[in-house]
Parts: C-alpha cells; structure tokens; sequence
C-alpha cells in the first residue's frame, strides 16, 4: 500500500525529484503544488479535503470523469488476463475490437489503425507513414510538412517542427526540420467586417496559392481541426476543412487531421472532420481515446496508403516499434469509453449541456474584461483584457481558492471540462470564474 505523507511532506518530496511538465521549477518556491489523492466525477480531491472541479479535464484528456465504475471495471477485468503483451507477431480482444469500432465511427473508410501511447507519438507516425508513402510510390522529392499558423503537434522533434507556438519551438528551432506554417482560419484573425466564413475561404485560397507553387515538395498539410487548441482555444468555420480537403486532393498532398485534443465529442460531433463531412488521409487520436486514464494512441489510415507497404520485402514495410504498441489494459479501457458513448447517447446530452451552459453565461460574455468569447461543441473560451504577464498563474490560483481548475492559456481563459458535469456543476464553474475575474486587479 501507498502511504500518504502529509501535504507539506508530499509538495516538498515532489519538488526534489519531480521534474514536473511544462514548468518552471523555482517558481514552486512560492507557489506550492497541490496533492491529489483521489478524484470522483468532475472532482478532484486533496491530501487535505479540499476537492476542486476539474474545468479542463486534467489536460483534455478526461472525458467521463475521475473514478467512473464502468472503465475502473474494464481495466480491472482486463489484469487478470493480459495486462500487455508485444504487438509484433501477437495480437488480443481489445487491440482488435478497437480497431474495428474505431473503423467504423471514424469518418470516410480509415481502415488501418497504427498505435501509440502518447499525441505527440501519434504525430510522429502520421509524418514518417505520409514521407514513406511518398517515397514508395517514387515522389521521392515530397519531403517537406506544411501545417497552420498557431497550430500546436506536440513536443518531440518531428511534431515540434509542425507546432507553431512560440514558446515551445524557439529554444529548439536548430534542431527542427523547416516547416511552413500557412495562414490560419482562426476567426479572431479576420480582417475587420469580415465574417467566419469569409476569413475561412481566404485563408483557405492562400493554402492554395502556396500548394499550386510548392506541391511536389509537399508531403503533407497537418492541421488541428476546428479548433487550435494550444494556441488558446482559436476556432474556425468548417468550411476551411472543405477547401483544404479539396485542395489536398487536387495537388496529391496528404491531409492529416490531428484531432488528439478536439476527437472524442470535444466539438459536438465525434470528429470534429464530421462537421465538414471530410474524411482525412490520416486521423491521429489520443488524449481522450482511453477516457484520458492510460496513455493510448491511434494514427488511422486509409488502404490505398496500408497497400504501398505492403510487400514481400521487409524494408518497404513500416517499421516503427514502440514498446507499448497496443496495449491491452488501455485498449479495455477505450473499449468502455466507447461503450459509455453508444449507451448513454453522449452527443446529445451534451448539447443540451452546452445551451445549459450557454445560456447562463451572460455575465462572463458581457463583462468588461472579456472579448472573443467562442464556443465550440464542449469547449468554451474567452480573451481577458489584461496586460499583466504573470495573469495565467495568478488566475489558476485564484481558481483553486475558489475550487475551480483553471489553467489559461495565455490570457486566454477556457473550460474544456468532463461530460459529465451537472448542471449545478456548470453553475459553480460560471460562478467561480466570475469571482476569479473580479478579484483581479489589472
Ligand atoms: C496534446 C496534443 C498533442 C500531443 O499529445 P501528447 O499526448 O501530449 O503528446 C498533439 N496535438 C494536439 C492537437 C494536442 O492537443
């Protein structure tokens, strides 16, 4: 059994081993972390009995909660079979039958499914599958990767170089691969009276202009759909994914969707593709695939692209490895997050979640310091009129005191929170937030 130290005792083990992600250590000096022992439904609880909402679902991944009994069943049954096994040369249940409820939810025919544990792995695969491709069928010059401005990927080098977010890129930029990042349709970026749908179709030309000149270098447009959710939370009118669809096809350029952050129902439809009815070349999947409890990814792909590989010679095949390919308790757990969704018709619950949520969120659309307040599906967000730098770890401060997790990005403020959340839920969230915004000074 685990002993629970004491909170001071637990903050103080964790900072001398801990290196904790996307931190700046020293600043634990003054502000301390918080020790969770235990969550439930949107709730997380600490070593001292206070219990904050999880507003962004411990990083977007969590989609049905903390604790929820049907996928701590499906991981509990799934030890005492197989917890994992190699995926080369073995197979089982869960890998399999994932893989074809995943077939058949995903849009257009993506037939092949390749995983990995974590987004940015994910990512990584999609690429070099997209370059190897190429390479196969004797286009051995499409070699570069094109992706939106503002776009995020992940962290590992291959996806930092189609990320285009400042603060993580530019330390690294010498050791990244050149990448152009075209134009984004992000609405906030519209020239003055132009609509969402007009900056869209203009961004979506310029896509065109840059692929009519630079397509036979072009391996591939990734590009995060709907949503850019790193960058803080930017959306855009579907119909850009129309045209970038249309504008892939017509210059043999692979469409990969990376719906890691906005897959699973985050936009009020599974994929977020659906909303344009497009199918994409390759989908990348993770963050909520497990109900965001194991780390667990999916590159999804199509059989005109699985068939080049296929071959009698070993080297034409695709030889990523990776240790925990497949792994069968995260695999369980998939399977139930994607059970919960068939039985308890989640789309539509949600949508009345979100006119719940909606209509009750005048005061913050309103209040003199937001702008930009946006919504899409099961994420909202807003812009906060601040010029303090110091404003998202004071905001996340605030927050807890008021029993809410919020992590903004930037200055922008946003809630991506479990499907689960209840309506008197939604209201502590609105209220809570609300009280952050006045407490703060400047
Ligand atoms: C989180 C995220 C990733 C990276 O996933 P990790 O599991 O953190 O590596 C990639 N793309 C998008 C859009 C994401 O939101």
């Amino acid at each position: 059994m685990l002993n629970h130290a004491s909170f001071p005792a637990l903050q103080q083990r964790s900072l001398q081993t801990v290196w904790h992600p996307c931190t700046q250590m020293k600043q634990h000096e003054t502000y301390p972390l918080v020790p969770i022992r235990s969550g439930k439904g949107v709730w997380l609880h600490d070593t001292e009995g206070k219990r904050y909402l999880d507003a962004i679902s411990s990083w977007w991944v969590n989609l049905f909660g903390h604790a929820h009994p049907e996928i701590n069943a499906a991981i509990r049954d799934q030890l005492d079979n197989i917890e994992h096994v190699m995926l080369a040369g073995f197979t089982h249940e869960p890998v399999v039958s994932l893989s074809e409820r995943l077939t058949k939810m995903a849009p257009g025919s993506l037939g092949h499914c390749f995983y990995a544990s974590d987004g940015a792995s994910a990512v990584e695969i999609a690429l070099k599958m997209s370059f190897h491709y190429w390479q196969l069928c004797g286009h051995v010059q499409k070699n570069q990767f094109i992706s939106l401005q503002n776009d995020y990927h992940g962290e590992t080098l291959g996806a930092l170089s189609v990320t285009d977010i400042a603060i993580f890129r530019e330390t690294y930029a010498p050791l990244l691969r050149p990448c152009t990042h075209v134009p984004t349709p992000d609405w906030r970026y519209a020239q003055p009276g132009d609509t969402p749908e007009a900056h869209a179709l203009h961004t979506a030309e310029m896509l065109e202009a840059y692929l009519a000149k630079h397509h036979t270098q072009v391996a591939a447009l990734i590009l995060e759909p709907l949503v850019q959710g790193a960058t803080g939370m930017g959306m855009y009118h579907p119909v850009y994914l129309q045209r970038a669809r249309e504008i892939c096809s017509r210059y043999h350029v692979h469409l990969i969707a990376d719906e890691i952050a906005v897959g699973f129902g985050r936009t009020g439809t599974m994929f977020a593709c659906d909303q344009a009815s497009i199918a994409p070349d390759f989908l990348c999947l993770a963050k909520g695939l497990s109900g965001g409890y194991l780390p667990l990814s999916v590159v999804m792909t199509t059989d005109s692209i699985f068939q080049a590989f296929y071959h009698d010679k070993t080297a034409r095949a695709f030889l990523h490895s990776h240790s925990h390919t497949g792994n069968a308790l995260a695999c369980r757990a998939a399977l139930a997050t994607l059970d919960i969704f068939e039985r308890d018709r989640v789309l539509e619950t949600n949508a009345s979640k979100a006119a719940y949520l909606n209509s009750i969120a005048t005061p913050l659309r309103d209040h003199p310091k937001v702008e930009n307040f946006r919504h899409c599906g099961m994420i909202w967000a807003f812009d906060v009129k601040t010029g303090d730098h110091e404003f998202a770890a004071k905001c996340f401060r605030l927050g807890l005191q008021h029993q809410v997790v919020l992590r903004p990005l930037g200055r922008t403020i946003y809630f991506m929170p479990p499907y689960v959340i209840s309506d008197e839920e939604i209201r502590l969230l609105i209220d809570a937030t609300l009280a952050v915004l006045n407490t703060m000074t400047d």
